[in-house]
């Protein structure tokens, strides 16, 4: 037996990506530039683009459901994107209506940034509404960057892949000679071209990617005291640099756990970069399910 196709999108500040995944499996997908030009609209016709991509004329038909993660914060009952500071034009955008009339198929949206699933013995922790382990809103520091949430010093504020690329294009900007600041001038950085240098070598990414090591070491540290896990498992854009962060971020779990905590691991998910994506249309297959479609 074979589980229902879905298409994933992932829209992010820099990058909307689509998936056909069957059985969390990625059978095709595609990516494109987000279009950040004129707000919604042209975003919506780019997801067009890509199912069309993704998914052929005859197995379309056949697609169970549509999964969109998109940036928060999001209503995602009402499917209302409330404010995307990385996405001009977006406030109080009614995405999942408007992607309801679009597509024949069935819809789900939900947020992302840094979020887990916390499985205790077992079972996945859901908590009131559904809404248990919001780690992305652990509070790491008292001052420090503003979250979308509005708060300030949450782990994702200062740890997910889009504020990664924020601290690459200020990097850039404070050295126009290095390797950041000449990749600056002939394209739009992010996370990646971070990675990309720190693999090279380049003293300023490395600095950057040991500032990311030091937040997620902080971050996980804590998720080990308050849940006990018998391992910590990343995936999502930033575990494509994993190899890179893993040292430093253990480092630092060794140095700030308690005694029995200590030897905990974090391993990256076998899913890795992808995991966004498939997520995304895992929830529309579950959402299929439920429906007894
Ligand atoms: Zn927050």
């Amino acid at each position: 037996m074979t589980g229902p196709l879905t298409i994933g999108i992932d829209l992010g500040g820099t990058q909307v990506r689509a998936a056909l995944v069957r059985d969390g499996e990625v059978l095709r997908r595609a990516a494109e530039k987000t279009d950040k030009s004129g707000g919604p609209m042209p975003v919506i016709a780019q997801f067009e683009r890509l199912i069309a991509t993704v998914c052929q004329d005859a197995e379309r038909a056949r697609v169970a459901g549509l999964g969109v993660s998109a940036p928060g914060p999001l209503d995602t009952e009402a499917g209302v994107v409330l404010d995307v500071p990385t996405l001009p034009g977006w406030r109080d955008f009614p995405l999942l209506q408007t992607l309801r009339q679009r597509f024949e198929f069935p819809v789900v949206v939900e947020n992302d940034g840094i979020a887990a699933g916390v499985v205790i013995d077992g079972r996945l922790i859901h908590g009131r509404r559904g809404m248990a382990a919001h780690v992305g809103h652990l509070r790491l520091s008292l001052d420090g960057p503003i979250c979308d949430c509005g708060a300030v010093g949450c782990f994702e504020a200062l740890a997910s892949g889009t504020v990664l690329g924020e601290r690459t294009r200020a990097a850039a900007a404070l050295d126009p000679a290095g390797f950041l600041g000449q990749l600056a001038a002939r394209q739009a950085l992010d996370a990646s071209h971070a990675v990309q240098g720190a693999r090279q070598g380049d003293p300023q990414c490395l600095a950057l990617l040991n500032e990311e090591a030091d937040y997620l070491g902080a971050g996980f540290t804590t998720l080990l005291h308050l849940y006990s896990p018998e391992l910590i498992i990343m995936g999502g854009g930033v575990s494509e640099a994993f190899d890179l962060l893993s040292p430093r971020v253990h480092q630092r779990m060794h140095r700030d756990a308690m005694p029995p905590f200590k030897k905990i691991q974090v391993v990256k998910a076998a899913l890795g970069g992808n995991s966004g994506l498939v997520g995304a249309a895992a929830l529309a297959a579950d959402k299929a399910g439920q429906s007894g479609g």
